[in-house]
Order: C-alpha cells, then structure tokens, then sequence
C-alpha cells in the first residue's frame, strides 16, 4: 500500500493506473475510521482493481464555533486498516496544499442544503462540496463510496456529480451500527459513558419511525410527534432537528410517500451525532 501526501504524486499514479485501464474506486474520509468507514472501503476493494481512500480533517466544512481542533485523528491505525483491508492508496494531503493561499473557489449546492443540517451548519456543505470535488479531480475515480448515515451529504453530492457532469458514479452504502444501535461514528468518541447511554434515544427514535411506517402511519407529524417524546425522555439529550423529506430533493412532506428520509440531529452535551432511515412506501 502507497502512502501520499503530495497531489502531484497521486496525480502521476492515477496515470498509471488509467493507462493501464484499471478502475478506480474512492472513500473519501476524514480518518479515525472505523466499521462504518471500512464497510465503503471494502466494497470498493471488492468492485474496483485499485482503491483509493483519503484521509483529510476538510477544515472548510467546519464552522469556526465546531470541533476541528478537537476531531479525532490517529493516522497510524488507519493506515492498517486500510493495508488489512487491501487498499492500494492513501492520500494524506496537507491542509495548505488544499487549501493554497489565496484559494477562493468553492462549489455551492443550492436549496437542498439549505434543509437539515444545513440549517445549524450553513457552510457545512459548500466545505463538504468542495472537497469532494477537488478529490474528484484529483483521484478521478470511476466510483466513488460513501455512507448512508449521511443521508443529505450524499443527496447533495450526487446532485453536484450531476450538475456538474462528473464522470464518477457515486454509490451509497447502508449504516454500520453499534450492537446496540447507535450508528458509528468517530465523534462516538467524545461521549461519556452517561452521555454513550443517552445517545440511545437517536436509534431508538430512527427505528421507531421505521416500525410506524412499515404499519402504514403516513402522517408526518404523528410520525414526528412519536419520535420526540422518545428522544424528551432522555433529559441528557437535546434535539438539533427531527424531519421527514424527499430522500432526493430533501423537502419537507407532509404525508409518507415514495422513498422518503427521516432524519434526526441530536445533541448530547457538546457532541452533535446524526441518524436516519430511508423508507420506500410500496
Ligand atoms: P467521515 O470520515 O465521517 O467524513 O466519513 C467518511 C465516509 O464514511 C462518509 O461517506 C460517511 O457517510 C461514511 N460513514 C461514516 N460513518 C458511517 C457508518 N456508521 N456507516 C456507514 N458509513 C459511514
């Protein structure tokens, strides 16, 4: 397994390997991976002939009130995870080497990042955007793997591969839970033992919804009523947004139909963690 830090030298691989008509798979990460991060990771090895994972803490989707100082990193371990799991490249780039000074081009995805998260994280996404697009155009890949446990960050995502005609396909992959449901995560980590119990309420709450709409409840708000009474009985927990929207365009609905998304934010003290389901009504 290669390790790199310099754009040019990944640039001059993916040659390489283009030349050699080999295809490339991508997992854009911002490291401290775990199962969820290694669940992409192993379907890109299994679908491409080279896999391509980047490590990078994008401080451009981070508010400056958030938590990019703190974020855990710990490059050492991931980098056997991904020898283990068969992975040919990482790239490790440097914050100045994304970001070079003067840098002042970003890619802005309107109306559905304006919902959810980006209503408590207003440039969370053109961060995220980005990013992704630079590593885009720098790994070239011909898929590129990222997880359903954010759901939106994949809605916008695809809706920029699209806009923008990108030649990547990207592909969504299901949540990795905790045994006992609480999605992966590596900001898991910041959580005390009181507050890891008490984040229960957010998959509890998910999987509530799930069960409610696979017995035919098609009121949102009943739906959504239920859901907070769940998550109020945790007094540890605050709740950023609960909502039920269009998986794809992520707006608001009033009754379930088609594929839909509820998806939930929680604090619990500093710690904000995500969660969602995605429901097709037959
Ligand atoms: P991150 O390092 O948090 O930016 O995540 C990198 C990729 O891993 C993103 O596509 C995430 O959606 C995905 N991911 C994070 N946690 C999970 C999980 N529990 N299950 C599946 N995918 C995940």
């Amino acid at each position: 397994m290669q390790i790199e830090k310099e754009i040019q030298a990944i640039k001059e691989q993916i040659e390489v390997w283009k030349h050699g008509a080999y295809s490339i798979g991508f997992v854009p990460t911002m490291g401290y991976l775990h199962e969820g991060h290694l669940s992409l990771i192993k379907r890109s090895v299994k679908e491409n002939d080279k896999t391509v994972v980047s490590i990078f803490v994008n401080p451009t989707q981070f508010a400056p009130t958030e938590d990019l100082e703190s974020y855990p990193r710990d490059f050492e371990a991931d980098a056997t995870i991904c020898e283990k799991a068969g992975v040919d490249l990482i790239f490790h780039p440097q914050v100045e080497d994304m970001y070079p000074s003067g840098a002042s081009t970003f890619v802005d995805v309107e109306g559905l990042t304006k919902e959810l998260c980006g209503k408590s994280r207003p440039t969370h996404f053109r961060g995220v955007c980005t990013v992704v697009c630079k590593l885009f155009h720098i790994v070239e890949p011909d898929y590129a793997y990222f997880g359903q446990k954010d759901a939106q960050q994949f809605a916008v995502i695809k809706r920029m591969v699209r806009d923008l005609n990108m030649k990547v396909e990207v592909i969504a992959c299901p949540i990795i839970r905790e045994a006992d449901g609480l999605a992966k995560s590596s900001r898991n980590v910041y959580l005390s033992e009181k507050e890891r119990a008490a984040a229960l309420v957010l998959s509890k709450a998910i999987f509530q919804s799930e069960r409610l709409m696979q017995v035919g409840e098609q009121s949102v708000t009943r739906i959504l009523t239920k859901m907070k009474e769940t998550i109020a009985s945790e007094p540890l927990v605050q709740i950023d947004y609960i909502e039920i929207v269009n998986c794809d365009s992520i707006e608001k609905l009033e009754r379930i139909k088609g594929t839909v998304l509820v998806a939930a934010a929680i604090f619990v003290g500093k710690t904000r963690l995500i969660d969602n389901v995605i429901y097709t009504v037959r």
